[in-house]
């Protein structure tokens, strides 16, 4: 149930919009997919789904080949495009009917009950689409992705315009869903993918520069801890950088330095003031986030 892919390539005229990359996603993981705008997430979505065909390199869903069962891919993925395409003239009820029925459902009205619970459709389920706020419309959006009940789930930026509250259920509605099921998501907001992901693939201009687990990642590549620390007295560049894991040092103030080390260093510090006779004033630690990742390798 999972989703392969395998040098997969996608030029437009002169562009190569996707240039050879490989990655897995497998089921009960959540794997974000991440880039600067125009790094190519969408096209790569559209590829998988089965929108636009690949120039090279291959890929399958549930073991299907994109290009070659292409209608096998469809019925086993269940896809929310960027801009979430909706008929607003139409019910919320009457448009789920509709995808529905494009799935052959055998029985639609409880699976269409179901779904509309599963997102929290209830209240708005009898309104027109085009009454519904931007967060209900993402939800019948979901809806429509799920109702036929895929393996594979792609949302290409599913999160963009919610306002917090509508951002914090979303969410926990994708983490859910990706307990049992392949889910793909794509976005540029790190804290979203620090909250629910547990695989981070990042593409920029085409290649993948990154796929790890997120903690990996943040690990592997974060360089480590920043140490905000201020003593009652002077010290010296020398003296800080004999404490252990410190790798670098910066005089912020007059007493003031910015310690940057590969490991937590809090006690390490007290010790360190302790023993050179000085009073911390104050100290914060900070953890590089993926968002310092993220510049770093798409800059
Ligand atoms: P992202 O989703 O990461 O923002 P896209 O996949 O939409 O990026 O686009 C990747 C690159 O391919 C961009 O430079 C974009 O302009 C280009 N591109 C996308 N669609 C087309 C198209 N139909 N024709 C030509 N170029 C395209």
């Amino acid at each position: 149930m999972s989703v392969i892919v395998e040098q997969l390539t996608k030029q437009y005229q002169h562009q190569t919009a996707v240039n050879s990359i490989s990655f897995e996603a497998h089921p009960g993981r959540i794997m974000g997919f991440l880039g600067p705008n125009g790094a190519g997430k969408s096209t790569t979505m559209k590829m998988l789904t089965g929108f636009i065909p690949p120039s090279s390199g291959k890929a399958s869903v549930c073991g299907f080949d994109i290009v070659e069962q292409s209608l096998e891919v469809r019925k086993h993925i269940g896809y929310l495009p960027e801009h979430n395409p909706l008929y607003l003239e139409m019910y919320v009820k009457e448009s789920l009917a509709f995808t529905a029925a494009m799935h052959k459902l055998k029985n639609p009205t409880k699976r269409i009950a179901e779904v509309i619970e599963m997102v929290g459709l209830n209240v708005e389920q009898h309104k027109k689409i085009g009454q519904l706020s931007k967060g209900y419309r993402q939800r019948v959006g979901l809806a429509q992705a799920i109702i036929h009940d895929p393996q594979v789930l792609i949302l290409d930026e599913p999160t963009t315009g919610l306002d917090p509250n509508q951002l914090a259920e979303i969410r926990g509605l994708i983490k859910n869903i990706g307990k049992e099921k392949t889910v793909i998501f794509s976005t540029h907001i790190m804290q979203e993918v620090e909250a629910i992901c547990d695989q981070v693939v990042i593409i920029n201009k085409g290649l993948i520069v990154a796929n790890d687990n997120t903690s990996n990642l943040k690990n592997l590549l974060s360089g480590g801890f920043t140490f905000y620390v201020e003593f009652d007295n002077s010290v010296s560049e020398e003296q800080l950088m004999t404490i252990e894991s410190v790798n670098a040092v910066q005089q912020v103030n007059n007493h003031e330095w910015k310690l940057s080390s590969t490991a937590d260093i809090r006690k390490q510090v007290f010790d360190f003031a302790k023993s050179n006779d000085l009073a911390l004033l104050s100290s914060k630690q900070e953890e590089s986030s993926l968002e310092d990742i993220f510049r770093n390798l798409t800059q």
